[in-house]
């Protein structure tokens, strides 16, 4: 089974890609290819949603990986820890915010859901996310 991703972004050197179970890469420096785009690589295992993310690949093709929470578009990334009390926020994609008391962590920003709790007894979240196919089942 081969698992395959198209660069999303311009690939820059030296750590481009997720390290493990790497079968190939077509990688495109100078410019995009008309029909690979920055370059296509090939995997023998599903890359998780955090390296696609991370590392800037879309899915060309291979089940999709599952995703942690069901699609949708985020408009708020926040939740609140009732600990201290303190409503964290992550506004970009690096943006990884702690509260006051380091019960809980937000990250993700407006990309995915990212969330770090020791205790999950004292944690709301608040994020607010749109879903524009409410119909289609969300497997
Ligand atoms: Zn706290």
């Amino acid at each position: 089974m081969e698992y395959k991703y198209r660069l999303t972004a311009r690939p820059v050197v030296p750590s481009i890609l997720p390290p493990g179970g790497l079968i190939r890469a077509d990688l495109c420096f100078d410019k995009p290819c008309p029909d690979s785009g920055w370059g296509i690589t090939v995997y023998d295992r599903p890359l998780t949603e955090e390296e696609t993310n991370e590392y800037h690949l879309g899915i060309v093709s291979g089940p999709q990986p599952r995703p942690k929470h069901p699609r949708g578009i985020i408009l708020r990334n926040c939740a609140k820890c009732l600990a201290c009390g303190d409503t964290v926020e992550s506004l970009s994609v690096h943006d990884f915010v702690t509260c006051s008391c380091g019960n809980l962590s937000v990250d993700g920003g407006n990309d995915y859901l990212k969330r770090s709790v020791k205790d999950f007894s004292k944690y709301l979240d608040l994020s607010v996310t749109y879903y524009p196919q409410l119909s289609e089942p969300e497997d």
